[in-house]
């Protein structure tokens, strides 16, 4: 038996963050870790882009709404949530993610939260906990589960450290030259490939 944990962003649903920048037209809302490494620096960036802006949490929601997983996201969900229970551990907030976890039939979710002001503004956030995808693997290896965990990016390579196997999905070019030890994936096919491996493998060792 393996339980699964899944990046949500680039794994299950596009980045929120560029779609928020496309809708809005703020180019400066387009940086990604890519561009600063530094979550509570990139964060407290935005934060002020938006406050700057006069963006309302219900005008992101709104472009949120909008959105639609990645297509065979759903579908393969499905098919991993039929072999194993899936928990997707993700670096974004409740107050977004919900239109899209309705859209994924609401998987469990752990994530952050936005600290939202009367007047509907967002004013900063709450960490769960610091590096919480890694912890959350960790805690749950501690209760006797075997982790099968697929990321795209940066933000998710301690958690693919720290699970039994971790796997890459469609991550750019040199996350995947800089963590050869992760099998890279590049469609829904592959990864349930990767995953139906990593299972057998996982199987066998006990
Ligand atoms: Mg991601």
């Amino acid at each position: 038996m393996f339980l699964s944990c899944l990046d949500l962003e680039g794994v299950l649903v596009p980045e929120i963050w560029l779609r928020v920048a496309e809708h809005t037209g703020i180019d400066e809302l387009r940086v990604t870790t890519r561009d600063i490494p530094d979550y509570d620096q990139l964060m407290r960036h935005r934060i002020s882009v938006i406050s700057r802006n006069g963006l309302r949490l219900a005008e992101i929601q709104q472009v949120i709404d909008g959105m639609t997983p990645l297509p065979g996201a759903v579908e393969f969900l499905n098919w991993l949530r039929e072999r194993s229970q899936v928990i997707i551990l993700s670096d974004t907030f409740y107050q977004f993610a919900e239109p899209l976890m309705r859209q994924l039939q609401w998987p469990a979710l752990f994530c952050n939260y936005l600290m939202i002001d009367d007047d509907g503004r967002i004013e900063g956030y709450r960490l769960r906990q610091i590096d919480q995808k890694r912890q959350a693997v960790k805690a749950l290896r501690q209760l006797n589960f075997k982790i099968i965990a697929a990321g795209d990016s940066y933000n998710d390579t301690s958690m693919l450290n720290e699970a039994d196997r971790g796997i890459l999905f469609c991550p750019p070019d040199n996350v995947a030259r800089q963590f050869p030890q992760f099998p890279v994936t590049n469609d829904y096919e592959q990864l349930r490939v990767a995953f139906g491996t990593a299972a057998v493998e996982l199987e066998t060792q006990e």
